[in-house]
């Protein structure tokens, strides 16, 4: 089996310090809670952008100081930055952290509902967002919330958008959206071409579950305060204790965890992108 590719989803849109004090905000506290995961054993970090007053933002200023953070903390980790909607509709701010030229960036490949919104991503702005990972060569994660959003992903492919193997991550248990079963897990895994890699993200309580159904299933796993807030024995969760979690259960059952360097090479990330995002946050 190959080495697991922990991502940790540090921040997200929706959870406040009010819900989970330990929730980084700021980008000093993001950077220096990637430190902590990092050498936890997390490889691989989703970031998202707030304003001063926690609110979702996709100013890139932001962008660039929790970068800038990271950078000097944590240098080898992976920059995966969310294009997702909750901070605006505008096309062309939703590109700006793939323009941005972080090695990684979020990408759903289609609508679906989500608590208090419709998340919606239209035929043509998808079209128009894999011009924008095919024009900078940032690798996309495909963000899938429901099983269409996977032949969408297939048929960009096909037209001639991505010329690489795609790698998914199976978001499940968001109210609105898939239930987060190891069922659909299973399912979901099974319906993508086999040169793929899949990470999943269980919402809330499916979180460490469907972690551990990746993990033996060969899988990659996210987890984070974005996803959920609690561990699984219902006590306030960090980023680091979830991170601590998944290397106890992989340990367990013998599965290995890849350093940043050895998930690169497992998503198939060019290692000439790994500092090009320092070229345009000056
Ligand atoms: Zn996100």
């Amino acid at each position: 089996m190959e080495k697991l590719i922990i991502t940790v989803a540090l921040t997200g849109n929706v959870p406040t310090k009010k819900n989970n004090a330990n929730l980084p905000v700021t980008p000093e506290e993001i950077a220096l809670d990637v430190k902590a995961c990092a050498d936890a054993g997390a490889s691989l970090f989703h970031v998202h952008a707030r304003d001063s007053e926690e609110k979702p933002s996709l100013d890139q200023s932001i962008f660039k100081k929790i970068v800038r953070n990271i950078k000097k903390v944590a240098p080898d980790v992976i920059i995966q930055l969310s294009t997702g909607a909750r901070a605006g509709k505008d096309w062309e701010n939703r590109a700006t952290p793939v323009r941005l030229l972080p090695e990684m960036a979020s990408f759903t490949t289609g609508s679906n509902n989500l608590p208090g919104i419709v998340y919606e991503n239209s035929p043509q702005f998808i079209e128009f967002l894999a011009g924008v990972f095919m024009a900078t060569g940032v690798k996309p994660e495909i963000e899938i919330f429901e099983t269409g959003m996977i032949n969408n992903a297939l048929h960009l492919k096909k037209k001639g958008f991505f010329d690489f193997p795609l790698h998914f991550d199976f978001v499940l248990g968001a109210p609105g959206s898939m239930p987060g079963t190891v069922k659909n897990l299973l399912f979901l895994s099974e319906g993508i071409p086999s040169d793929s890699t899949w990470t999943v993200a269980g919402i809330g309580r499916a979180e460490i579950p469907l972690a551990t159904a990746a993990i033996v299933m060969g899988g990659h796993v996210r987890i984070g305060l974005e996803d959920n807030l609690y561990m699984p024995d219902e006590s306030l969760a960090s980023n680091v204790k979830l991170v601590e979690k998944i290397m106890t259960i992989a340990k367990e059952v013998g599965r290995e965890v890849a350093s940043p360097d050895e998930a690169r090479s497992i998503l198939g990330i060019l290692p000439g992108n790994k500092n090009r995002i320092l070229e345009t946050i000056h």
